[in-house]
């Protein structure tokens, strides 16, 4: 069943087909589950729906993953744990980015479970859980990453006194790992050794080590629970070798316009692209207004200036009529022109849709022509897509 659904962050229905869609396919995103389910077992299998779930909707990848058996999610701020809650009752849901002391109250009300990444912010957990009750904690350590945690020597001493550790109710130690995309690096072994050897001295606490790439680095890497985030979307987490993930989104836009251009003339602002031959061009109705990157022009950027010369870089293209068609000059915030000049003539009509990435045209191939990763391009989906959701049930 498809279900089309109001704009959920404007709330404008959006009903006409000059539209640019997104079809999530939230069967998918519970297959690829169960598939990092497989893989980390024993240990258990956590989802990571940060970012309004990497930008799919907690309301929609939420319930199937609790479906499928996820019974731990991770989010980043106190207001994606409410969100997620209401979709998943019993569930455990951490909050990444620490404690908040404005939004106390809420750990509380929903059963929110604090990543504690600092001595004020465990200080102020347990004070609060003096008052209100045991309520569970997560500590973060940090193994080489400088992001969020604590230090080794830190934990260790929190840990170790008995008094405190008991009013903090940690249930779970985590760490995060900086470079598991790249197998061969000696950071992953560094990291590992590291929480390998604090959790061996709190054989009482639940451990988490990896994200969707970590779980691919072996079994010694998964500990107790797993916490994958962009191989749930389909997105790439490793650096080389082949993506075993579905796809889980496709993205289209439609085409406004057709036109007919004579070699000499220009394309988009700053008249970067300079047409070499007689083309056929299409104007494509989604821009970097929609969080399709302006990093994917055909020139007229820095990226794609004379001075920087990526060659390496894919060039950026849609997927249209069997075939690619290339992004002409600047993408601008509402439309796109992309070169049809070489697909069949009369393959390609006004009114139909062009794929911006999907399942002919793979999310990280169009995230590596814009010079980036897949999560950025998912996290960035913007309000005016029409959503459609597939794969329910
Ligand atoms: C985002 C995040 C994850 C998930 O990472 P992926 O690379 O998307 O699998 C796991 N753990 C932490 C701490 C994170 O911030």
């Amino acid at each position: 069943m498809t279900l089309a659904l109001a704009n959920s962050k404007t709330g404008i229905c959006d009903s006409h087909t000059t539209a640019a869609r997104l079809t999530i396919d939230v069967g998918a995103v519970a297959e690829n589950w169960r598939h990092l389910a497989r893989l980390s077992h024993p240990a258990r299998t956590a989802a990571v729906v940060k970012a309004n779930g990497y930008g799919l909707g907690i309301a929609h990848v939420v319930p199937v993953l609790n479906r499928a058996g996820c019974k731990d999610f991770f989010v980043a701020t106190v207001a994606e744990g409410i969100a997620a809650r209401t979709h998943a009752p019993a569930a455990r849901i951490f909050i990444l980015n620490g404690l908040d002391p404005d939004a106390m109250p809420a750990f509380g009300r929903h059963a929110l479970i604090p990543v504690i990444a600092s001595l004020p912010q465990a200080s102020l957990w347990a004070r609060h859980n003096s008052e209100n009750g045991r309520h569970p904690c997560a500590i973060q350590i940090d193994t080489g990453m400088n992001r969020l945690g604590l230090t080794l020597s830190q934990a260790r001493a929190l840990l170790g006194d008995m008094e405190h550790a008991a009013q903090l109710n940690a249930v779970l130690v985590m760490s995060h790992l900086a470079c598991a995309d790249d197998p061969d690096h000696p950071m992953n072994g560094q990291q590992l050794q590291a929480f390998q050897a604090f959790t061996r001295t709190m054989p009482d606490h639940e451990a988490s080590l990896s994200n969707s790439a970590g779980i691919h680095l072996g079994p010694q890497f998964a500990f107790d629970l797993t916490r994958p985030g962009i191989a749930l979307y389909g997105g790439r987490s490793c650096l080389s070798g082949q993506n075993p993930m579905r796809p889980t989104v496709t993205a289209q836009a439609p085409i406004l316009q057709i036109r007919q251009a004579r070699p000499g003339e220009t394309v988009s602002y700053g008249a970067s692209a300079v047409l070499d031959r007689d083309t056929r061009i299409a104007v494509v109705g989604v821009g970097y207004a929609d969080g399709y990157p302006r990093s994917l022009s055909g020139a007229g950027i820095p990226l794609r200036g004379p001075s920087h010369g990526f060659a390496d870089l894919p060039r950026p293209c849609v997927w249209i009529a069997g075939g690619l068609a290339p992004i002409l000059g600047r993408v601008t915030m509402d439309l796109t022109m992309v070169d049809i000049t070489d697909l069949p003539a009369g393959a390609v009509r006004e009114g139909d849709f062009v794929e911006l990435f999907g399942h002919n045209l793979a999310l990280d191939d169009v995230a590596a022509a814009a010079g980036t990763i897949g999560y950025e391009i998912l996290t960035a989906l913007g309000a005016r897509y029409r959503r459609s959701i597939t794969g329910a049930g």
